[in-house]
């Protein structure tokens, strides 16, 4: 087995001993969540402070930051958002490479987050020592890694890329001759490479919530609503995605889901998505892709464990004592920074972001 193999399948059992320790968030009234809402919002203000919530924590959060001047989208947004916001203080809903990439792109802001304990197994699946060791064994590569990874190994990368990008990114290098070592999704690298025929050797990390998306059950709602269009993450299993009408990022998803003809969708991706969805096409029927079933129980239920994580109690109590920050050692903020100088630069150059998304 190799050793791409061999830790991923070694880290998987932490994560899911991680996911089982999660506590249940607190449960609040109506009353309670208007009254920490509007305490939040003079926090904002008095700390000079915006909000970045990514499309995958609650409708709450995400509704303030829409509420305050803040923002909500995908991970490539919010990092391009913070950098080019005004604020001194950046409060990052979402998961801890989230609030690293923001630190990164803005070191001169406080960068502060609800907790910091919400990871993600992507990240958690990827280490540091044994990725840079596996990437050591091709030293004629191109190292790509997705942003969904610490510090360390981004700045460990050759280049970075999202979701959003990743196809051109990838076209881009093969144009130049490159072969590439990628990490640390294993269906996001799949998907990729059979999209571009590039020549990859994948690390073999999953996310716990797309991974959970069943082929078996798909086929059956997919035979109950004939009409529906079925629209994946490319984070899900090869096979799931082989059933899309369209693959994209959660930005994307939205893009489709509003062009699409048809009036029922099912969607394949946290379900936290919903929420900017439902707004996007009201009139529309939303299905969430089933995670469980006849052929098997889901662990996430297609909500991420650790986006869940950010609630309106922790949001307040971190911005009204200002803790919960994050830092990044310099020099590795200096070497992440050329990696992801690069994907934005490109991703700017495409038109795939522009300056009306900041
Ligand atoms: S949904 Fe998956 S990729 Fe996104 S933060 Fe959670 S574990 Fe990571």
């Amino acid at each position: 087995m190799s050793l791409a193999e061999l830790i991923p399948q070694q880290l998987q059992a932490n994560i899911d001993k991680i996911i089982e320790d999660v506590e249940p968030n607190p449960w609040l009234t109506d009353a309670e969540k208007d009254s920490y809402s509007e305490k939040i919002k003079t926090l904002l203000k008095e700390k000079n402070a915006v909000l970045i919530a990514h499309y995958y924590v609650d409708d709450e959060l995400q509704a303030l930051a829409e509420n305050t001047g803040g923002y909500v989208s995908d991970s490539l947004d919010m990092a391009n958002f913070g950098a080019r916001n005004e604020a001194e203080t950046l409060v990052v809903c979402g998961v801890r490479f989230m609030g690293e990439t923001a630190k990164i792109l803005s070191p001169e802001k406080t960068v502060i987050m609800p907790t910091l304990e919400a990871e993600c197994s992507l990240d958690l699946g990827c280490p540091i020592d044994e990725f840079s060791q596996f990437c050591d064994q091709y030293p004629d590569r191109e190292v790509v890694v997705y942003a969904n990874t610490s510090v360390e190994v981004k700045a460990r990368a050759d280049w970075i890329v999202t979701s959003s990008n990743a196809i051109q990114i990838i076209d881009s290098l093969m144009a130049q001759g490159k072969k590439i070592v990628w990490g640390p999704d294993r269906h996001l690298g799949q998907y990729i490479k059979n999209k571009t025929n590039a020549d990859m050797i994948l690390w073999q990390g999953n996310c716990v919530v797309h991974d959970e998306f069943k082929l078996f059950e798909l086929e059956q709602l997919m035979a109950k609503y004939p009409q529906a269009a079925v629209l994946v993450h490319p984070e899900s299993p090869e096979a799931v995605i082989a059933k899309a009408d369209f693959v994209g990022s959660t930005k994307q998803i939205i893009a489709a889901g509003k062009a699409s003809e048809a009036d029922t969708l099912i969607i394949a991706t946290d379900h936290g998505l919903f929420y900017k969805m439902s707004q996007e096409v009201p009139n529309k029927r939303l299905i969430p892709a089933p995670t469980g079933g006849k052929s098997a129980t889901c662990k996430s239920c297609a909500h991420c464990p650790w986006m869940a994580m950010n609630t309106l109690v922790n949001l307040y109590e971190t911005l009204r004592d200002m803790t919960n920050t994050i830092e990044v050692d310099e020099d590795l903020r200096q070497r992440a920074l050329l990696p992801l100088n690069r994907m934005l630069d490109f991703s700017y150059q495409q038109g795939i972001l522009t300056a009306g998304d900041a």
